[in-house]
């Protein structure tokens, strides 16, 4: 065609199923060294499912109660994480009670009041840092041995109980790695929010040796900065509104469409819109080889 080849690029990504923003981003994807990809949403599939309820002895909550408590103050949330907790109360049938005064702190939680109590359920390494909180973190390590992340519910700054969720890898996760891996000549890196030891195991599924655990956004920046400074040149892939300033920030950034948060899609310089992560190595592919025309 006569077509520019960063536009037919472009184009060819949008049939395999990438909105490219840019031919510009075409460009910049040719060049990248080094890939961080996110966890929840990324690598695995981003509908996680509530398994395992644990109201602490003394909150004088059943499990029931546990949960409408967490679902009613994750309710306004477009996390994962919180659509799972709201979704399994729905499916017992529980009634939930309107949330006011709800914000939330990405890489982080949830805090609302519910029926005049303040509720947050969140991140157990931000919530149960004090000297007394040890019997609730030996909850938390068992809940997490096996990959699922937890949530602490807090009411009223008092822990109440903690909640275990398991979310599925992608099933194009580990190929998505290796072709990576192929195309830059070292494996991706794991950027998460979520706990060390669901980060290891998972990163163990799909070959990816490097992690990093417990991030705030800010810490997914700096860890992009930093290897930009050593020279690569970064894609990050993200879906969440906690990797919109690392998204940004990347050499590259690429958003999951389907999951993923306003915030994400707006701030990526591509989007997958077809819901396979495969097709990231594959545009890298391609823009190389619209690049190869160019220069
Ligand atoms: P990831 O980087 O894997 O996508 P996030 O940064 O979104 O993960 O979240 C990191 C951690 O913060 C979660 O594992 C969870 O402990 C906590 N968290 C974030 N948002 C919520 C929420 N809406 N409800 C409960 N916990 C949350
Ligand atoms: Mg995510």
């Amino acid at each position: 065609s006569t077509m520019p080849p960063l536009l037919s690029a472009i184009a060819n990504a949008g049939r395999r199923g990438v909105l490219a923003k840019s031919a510009v981003v075409m460009e910049r994807l040719g060049q990248i060294s080094t890939v961080a990809l996110d966890k929840t949403g990324t690598l695995t599939e981003g509908t996680p499912h509530v398994t395992d309820l644990r109201p602490l002895p003394g909150s004088g909550l059943k499990d029931d109660a546990l949960l409408a408590l967490a679902a009613s103050a994750e309710h306004p949330s477009e996390h994962p994480l919180a659509r799972a907790v709201v979704a399994a109360a729905r499916e017992r049938g529980l009634p939930l009670t309107e949330a006011e005064d709800f914000t939330s702190t990405p890489g982080q939680g949830v805090t609302a009041t519910v029926a005049g109590h303040t509720v947050t359920v969140g991140s157990p390494a931000r919530l149960l840092d004090g000297a007394g909180h040890q019997p609730h973190r030996a909850v938390v390590a068992e809940l997490e041995e096996d990959g699922r992340t937890s949530v602490v519910v807090v009411r009223d700054g008092v822990p109440v109980g903690m909640l275990g969720i398991a979310d599925r890898l992608r099933p194009d996760a580990a190929a998505t790695v290796a072709a990576l891996t192929r195309l830059t000549g070292r494996t991706p890196i794991l950027l998460t929010g979520d706990n060390e030891r669901a980060a290891r195991h998972l990163a163990a599924e799909v070959g990816i040796t490097e992690v990093r655990a417990g991030l705030l956004p800010r810490d997914k920046v700096d860890a992009v900065k930093k290897w930009e400074a050593q020279g690569h040149k970064v894609l990050v892939v993200g879906d969440g509104v906690n990797d919109a300033p690392a998204l940004a920030a990347a050499h590259c950034g690429i958003a999951m469409g389907k999951a993923g948060s306003d915030l994400a899609l707006e701030t990526a310089d591509a989007v997958v819109v077809r819901d396979e992560l495969a097709t990231i190595p594959a545009i890298v592919q391609l823009s190389r080889t619209a690049r190869r025309f160019v220069v």
